[in-house]
């Protein structure tokens, strides 16, 4: 099984090029944002996951990573997943290892979409024009997310690399070529 965690801060691309491996290898997206995204608004759990995203906080762990193991479960045929969006903290990425190995599988790669700061804020403030995402819209609540994506989610590159697990790419560019670097790793790995 081929899983892919597509790493990178808020607005490297990750959800664009998401779509274009999806179609590509026939691979199931799990988008954690997407999901909490697309949960029922009365919910309780969608209000929790709101109270945090709204304000650029990260969802607490114990929550995400219980939907992305529900979230990866409604897929037991699955030739690979891409994750996107996850793991965003160590703990998450411990716990996905640990879920992964139960099923008798293992994180396959990182790519990492490498983008610096302005260009971040840059693209953010433009997808808000039509994301209408709150947490798009404010630049306050833009620099919260890149300040947390430093802090805590950073850290998470290097527990891959640690493992021999991590390619960087460029994520600036055209999509098409950003696109051809992420499938030439993923290529040279199913060589
Ligand atoms: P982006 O990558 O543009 O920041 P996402 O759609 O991936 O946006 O995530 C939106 C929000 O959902 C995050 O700011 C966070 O509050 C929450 N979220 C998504 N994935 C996670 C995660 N793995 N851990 C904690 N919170 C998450």
């Amino acid at each position: 099984m081929l899983n892919i965690v597509l790493f990178g801060p808020p607005g490297a691309g990750k959800g664009t090029q998401s779509a274009k491996l999806v179609e590509k290898y026939g691979l199931v997206h799990i988008s954690t944002g997407d999901v909490f995204r697309a949960l029922d608004p009365q919910s309780d759990l969608a209000k929790l996951a709101k109270g945090y995203s709204d304000k650029g906080d990260l969802v607490p762990d114990d929550v995400t990573i219980k939907i992305l193991e529900s979230e990866v479960s409604k897929h037991p045929n699955a030739k690979g997943v891409i994750y996107d969006g996850f793991p965003r903290t160590t703990a998450q990425a411990e716990a996905l290892d640990r879920f992964l190995l139960n099923k008798g599988t293992s994180v396959t790669m990182m790519l990492s979409l490498v983008v610096e700061e302005d260009e971040l804020k840059q693209r953010l403030l433009s997808r808000a024009e039509v994301s209408g995402r709150k947490d798009d819209a404010d630049v306050n609540i833009i620099q919260n997310r890149i300040e947390n994506y430093n802090k805590d989610t950073a850290p998470v590159a290097t527990f891959y690399k640690a493992q021999s697990k991590l390619t960087e790419i460029a994520g600036v560019g055209s999509i098409d070529e950003i696109f051809d670097n992420l499938c030439s790793s993923i290529n040279q790995l199913q060589d």
